[in-house]
């Protein structure tokens, strides 16, 4: 394989405005670089033009493959299928809308050349709505104490892996992925490139509120059981003070005989442990539904079509 190969993976959920515009702004910074390069677009069953621009593209300029999903199953599937069909040497990704400035492609190329396995492009929050960077800051303090990898603010999946870092990655064939903790599972060399924060100039954002809940709850529950391990605790917890609270009230009871009926006492103590157990609950029924998907052993994504030559392994696709 060619050394001075690079293949770049841009997932793609309608970005027809974008996809044009991020291949020319690459295509720039390479001619500078002495790399050959491909671009690998996921189209992740776009529902604008974008699998037509990308096709348009395409058969313009040869070095843009395609694959494009059956439907849409998401970016982490889109990355995982990019990682499974580039061939490149090094492997850049980078999200379609510019978030991920090309022009940072010779610092990441220099970070290669300097024998890193991973060089991670982070972001600092600039422009981002207050709300968010209070909201993302409070998240990586609390997840970085119950996850045993780390999860650092500001770093996505913006980076470039080397070809052992690619394996790796691919042998982590989960079928729920969580890019940002297994690229930082994996570990190996890596150097952090930091770079300003871009708002998104076309198009939208395609995460919800609602998306980046169960996103931020994903990277808490794909990496070990310590929330099993809250519950445990908790619940041994409560159930001392319980112990203790009974043994003071049955001395009180002793002494003074029955006074009050204790209607407050009885309602926390129903609310409070109601609330626990369902708590505990959803926890142990999250890790059960994790369970049940992994056991299904169903393809992280299934292929439309593509451009890429023997592109289509269902069966070793996840
Ligand atoms: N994306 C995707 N599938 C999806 C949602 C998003 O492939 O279901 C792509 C999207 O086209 C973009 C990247 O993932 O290239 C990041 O998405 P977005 O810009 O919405 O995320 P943000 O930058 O706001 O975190
Ligand atoms: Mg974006």
């Amino acid at each position: 394989m060619d050394m001075n190969f690079i293949s770049i993976i841009i997932p793609a959920y309608n970005e027809e405005e974008n996809v044009q515009l991020v291949y020319e702004k690459i295509k720039k910074e390479f001619l500078s670089l002495s790399y050959d390069f491909e671009v690998l677009f996921i189209n992740d069953a776009s529902t604008d033009g974008t699998l037509q621009q990308i096709k348009q593209l395409s058969t313009k300029t040869p070095n843009v493959k395609y694959i494009s999903f059956s439907r849409n199953f998401g970016k982490e599937a889109a990355i995982f299928a990019g990682l499974q069909h580039v061939s490149g040497r090094a492997v850049i990704i980078m999200d379609a809308d510019l978030q991920h400035p090309p022009c940072l492609i010779p610092d990441l190329m220099k970070g290669y050349e300097e024998g890193y396995d991973q060089v991670i492009a982070r972001r600092n929050r600039k422009g981002d709505h207050v709300f968010r960077r209070l909201c993302s800051a409070t998240y990586y303090k609390v997840v970085n104490k119950v996850v045993d990898v780390e999860l650092k603010d500001g770093v996505g999946d913006f980076r470039l892996l080397s070809e052992r870092a690619v394996q790796a990655a691919l042998a982590l064939n989960e079928g729920q992925r969580f890019s940002k903790g297994l690229f930082s599972w994996i570990g190996m060399e890596q150097k952090i490139i930091d770079y300003d924060n871009v708002i998104r100039e076309n198009g939208e954002t395609k995460w919800s509120f609602s998306k980046l809940l169960n996103y931020g709850l994903d990277g808490i529950l794909s990496f070990n059981n310590s929330p099993l391990r809250a519950c445990f605790h908790t619940g041994a917890f409560i159930l001392m003070l319980s112990v203790v609270y009974s043994i003071i009230t049955f001395i009180q009871i002793m002494e003074n005989g029955v006074d009050v009926p204790g209607y407050f006492t009885i309602i926390t103590a129903i609310l409070l442990l109601g609330g626990i157990q369902l708590l505990s609950l959803g926890v142990i029924g999250e890790y059960i539904g994790r369970i049940y998907y992994e056991t299904k052993k169903r393809p992280t994504y299934l292929i439309q079509e593509t451009n890429i030559m023997n592109g289509v392994p269902h069966e070793k696709n996840r």
